[in-house]
């Protein structure tokens, strides 16, 4: 079953263990993934709609649980996010993405961002800016080489949202505004946020057969070309979907079609192969 809002006694089946968990005891397990090592990043790599080039990739975090088996992290990123672990892991992806995008970048193999999900409540942590500063410091990544993804909601406040996406532009890293579309749009903070990316949600990008997904998708793309921001189509998986993008003037494809998230070594190897 899926999460359905604060529920103690919410069940989970959970991937091949087949068990049901409570949110009680997945909070338990949650907050000892990292020092278990049960935490794997997947990457999935982003392409250049007119070049073909690699343009990018999203980090992905896969919880492979010893008790539960495979947790998708829709099911445990939002348990993560109300109990405020989400805290502790998301500076752990933030901090593995960069060592992983500064080994790249080492080894000659890539030189595009790495883009990272953030959540809510690590939007509005007082020291983000500050722990992300370090983190860059820490590992040597080049700040524009990584970029934090966004979601509309963190406009619930959005003077304080305005404030923490200055401080970050001013550190020099990427923002992407995430799911696009799908949370309270406002055109006024699409204005006001420094925003680099938009990125389609795949809802859109997989209703393009059909006259109102091609209108929305046709206004978003619009859209970023009249404020100067490189879109995103996330969820591409079909060459005909891929063709009405491009045919839209989309800057940036993602998706299956281009390619999976994967693990570090199999990205590598699937770039090298120069996919696409
Ligand atoms: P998202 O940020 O919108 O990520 C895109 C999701 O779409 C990923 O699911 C990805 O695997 C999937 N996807 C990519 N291309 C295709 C495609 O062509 N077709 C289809 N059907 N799906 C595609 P995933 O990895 O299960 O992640 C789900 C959500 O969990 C993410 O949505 C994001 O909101 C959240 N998430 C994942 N990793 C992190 C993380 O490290 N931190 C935070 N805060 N959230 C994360
Ligand atoms: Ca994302
Ligand atoms: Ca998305
Ligand atoms: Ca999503």
């Amino acid at each position: 079953a899926k999460r359905q809002g604060r529920n103690a006694f919410q069940l989970y089946n959970n991937g091949i263990s087949g068990l049901a968990t409570s949110d009680f005891k997945m909070e338990s397990l949650l907050r000892e993934a990292i020092e278990k090592k049960e935490f794997v990043l997947h990457y999935q790599p982003q392409y250049d709609v007119k070049t073909l080039e690699i343009h990018g990739v999203e980090t992905l975090i896969r919880w492979n649980s010893k008790e539960l088996g495979m947790v998708s992290p829709a099911d445990f990123i939002p348990l993560a996010e109300e109990t405020g672990t989400i805290v502790e892991i998301g500076e752990w992806v933030i901090k593995e993405a960069c060592r992983q995008n500064v080994e790249w970048q080492r080894r000659g193999l890539m030189h595009v961002p790495v883009s990272v999900n953030l959540s809510l409540r690590q939007f509005y942590q007082v020291n983000l800016v500050d722990k992300i500063a370090a983190i860059l410091q820490e590992t040597g990544l080049a700040p524009e080489l990584l970029m934090l993804e966004i979601t509309e909601s963190i406009a619930m406040q959005e003077d304080i949202a305005i404030q923490v996406l200055q401080d970050l532009k001013a550190l020099g890293v990427l923002i992407a505004m995430d799911d696009f579309g799908t949370g309270y749009s406002s055109l006024k903070y699409l204005h006001s946020f420094p925003i680099d990316h938009l990125k389609i949600d795949q809802a859109f990008t997989q209703n393009l057969e059909n006259k109102e997904g091609l209108a929305i998708v046709t206004t978003i793309i619009n859209l970023g070309k009249s404020l100067g921001i490189c879109t995103v189509a996330e969820g591409v998986e079909t060459s005909e979907q891929s063709n009405v993008l491009k045919e839209l003037g989309c800057d940036i494809y993602q998706g299956y079609y281009y390619g999976k998230p994967l693990e570090a070594q199999a990205l590598e190897r699937h770039v090298q192969g120069g996919q696409k």
